[in-house]
């Protein structure tokens, strides 16, 4: 199949009593999610959806959230997913930028989405079997249909914001070409096969969740524990005793899992996964000795459906590389001349179509011949693996030194009293930047210690790259995935009177 809905339809035809998801203690059947999505196909044209309009949906993980993504694909709508754990600004400057035609929020499942329906005056309308009922907002009169590709697997399936770690989210468009070839390459990559139990708990308003957990997971013919969101006590107990076979997350989601629980118990696990974020040593080995398995790590990034990079569960590591390539992606570092460091570009079936409405932007980083700057500095390791060594926006010029704020951070996340550590530059004399450090603290925190964390760094790393300024803060501010929003430091560090 070459669009989302083929895959799913394919897999109910092939085994339509498997389950397909689990939400709130049942089990959803293939054949019953697929019969869902074509009524929820026909209630979407019923509800003033045509081929070309974005549909949004404000929503945590949910069967309701699930069936809106295929069926806005089978009317040939783009899918717009928004984490309901959004502030209200940020919603509604997404609404606003993609002009969705109709949003849906998932009340069922998360108040915080209810709150955003409320605000945009969004109704109850009742729902195929098994969803129940849609928080439906208005009907947008003014909302243009954008022209549906003559090549199916060309046209856009989705319109995914980024993180927005280093400044305003752009809007991603996504084919359904690129997220099937993650999907396929998530299920072959991570060994899944039907009769797994994948954990559904990364939102899947992100492509980690959308492309690589869900779509993957269904492109195998395996099972998707839904939940909601990420609570250590909900995860644990779906840990515990439902069957989870793997779990994927992010670096954030395992420190506080194990902040939170100690040893999680886990009988039915056989994968581990981290991606999305960097990985440290301390924290790789902290989790492969709570759940006695190893951790495997991944590379990639919303213009890349996401997955670049994949560590083999074949050949667990014991560093932290993010494994090699994934096949069908072509990579190169810097101008391709051999170098062993440096910007990563990538190319192949997985790369966006463009950012929607933002054709600066998008000239900026793709290439006409298919080439994707990602903005990421990657080192090359023995047999091909890559280490992250940080992000091109984020270098501090210091002194006339390249400084990448990852390695300062990766040393403090090391030290016992730091909890999450972020590094920005701050403007100094000509050219010059200092570096600045943000902590939040592990248990309780002193005036102390700021002044100790630099002393330790100052131990280990040439004077140029230790920061300036130790700052600690009650937390640091993180985007719905829980990524640290270096633009909002950035904005402290360069305020007057810092
Ligand atoms: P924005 O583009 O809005 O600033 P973002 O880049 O954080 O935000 P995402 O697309 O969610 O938005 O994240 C992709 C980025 O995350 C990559 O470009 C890379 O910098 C980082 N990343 C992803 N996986 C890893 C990993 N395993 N190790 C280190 N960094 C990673
Ligand atoms: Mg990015």
């Amino acid at each position: 199949p070459e669009r989302l809905a083929g895959m799913l339809a394919a897999q109910a035809l092939r085994q339509p009593h498997a389950p397909a998801l689990h939400e709130g203690g049942r089990d959803i059947g293939y054949g019953e999610l697929w019969q869902a999505v074509r009524d929820t196909a026909a209630q979407l044209g019923a509800l003033g959806i045509r081929p070309g309009d974005r549909v949004a949906v404000v929503g945590e993980n949910s069967l309701a959230q699930i069936c809106l993504v295929f069926a806005a694909g089978l009317c040939d709508a783009w899918i717009v997913c928004l984490n309901a754990r959004l502030a209200a600004r940020e919603v509604d400057q997404v609404l606003g930028h993609c002009g969705a035609r109709r949003a849906f929020y998932t009340d069922g499942v998360s108040p915080d989405a209810a709150a955003h329906g409320a605000r945009h005056g969004a109704l109850r309308v009742p729902a195929p079997a098994p969803v129940g009922h849609w928080l439906a907002g208005p009907l947008n009169q003014a909302a243009r249909p954008e022209p549906v590709h003559a090549d199916g697997g060309r046209q856009c399936a989705a319109l995914l914001y980024t993180s927005g770690t280093t400044g305003r989210p752009k809007g991603v468009m996504l084919s359904h070409r690129s997220l099937l070839y993650v999907a396929e390459m998530s299920a072959t990559l991570r060994r899944l096969v039907p009769g797994d139990r994948a954990c559904g708990v990364l939102p899947l308003s992100h492509v980690y969740g959308l492309a690589s957990v869900l779509l993957g997971t269904l492109h195998a013919g395996a099972c998707l524990h839904l939940l909601p969101r990420f609570t250590p006590d909900g995860l644990l107990g779906a840990l515990r005793s439902g069957g989870i076979t793997i779990l994927q997350g992010v670096p954030a989601l395992y420190a506080r899992l194990l902040d939170a629980a100690g040893t999680p118990v886990a009988p039915a696990l056989r994968f581990l996964y981290a991606g999305g974020s960097p990985l440290t040593p301390a924290l790789k080995a902290r989790v492969e000795a709570a759940f006695g398995l190893p951790l495997h790590n991944g590379y990639g990034m919303t213009e890349t459906a996401p997955t670049i990079c994949q560590t083999s569960p074949d050949a667990p590591r014991g560093d932290t590389s993010v494994g090699q390539p994934i096949p069908g992606v072509e990579t190169r570092i810097g101008g391709g001349d051999g170098e062993d460091e440096g910007e990563l570009w990538v190319r192949g079936p997985n790369v966006m179509l463009g950012y929607y409405r933002d054709a600066a932007q998008t000239a900026a980083v793709l290439r006409p011949d298919g080439w994707l700057n990602t903005g990421d500095v990657v080192r090359h390791g023995a047999g091909g693996a890559l280490f992250i060594v940080g992000r091109t926006k984020e270098v501090i010029v210091r002194s006339g030194f390249n400084v990448y704020p990852l390695e300062v951070e990766t040393l403090l996340n090391e030290h016992p009293r730091v909890a999450q550590a972020a590094v920005v530059g701050r403007p100094a004399a000509a050219g010059d930047e200092q570096v600045i450090a943000f902590v939040e603290a592990r248990g309780a925190a002193d005036g102390a210690l700021a002044g100790t964390l630099r002393g330790w760094l100052a131990g280990q790393l040439a004077p140029y790259k230790v920061p300036a300024h130790v700052v600690v803060l009650a937390a640091l501010p993180a985007g719905a995935t829980g990524k640290v929003l270096k633009a909002a430091l950035r904005d402290i560090a360069c305020a007057p009177g810092f």
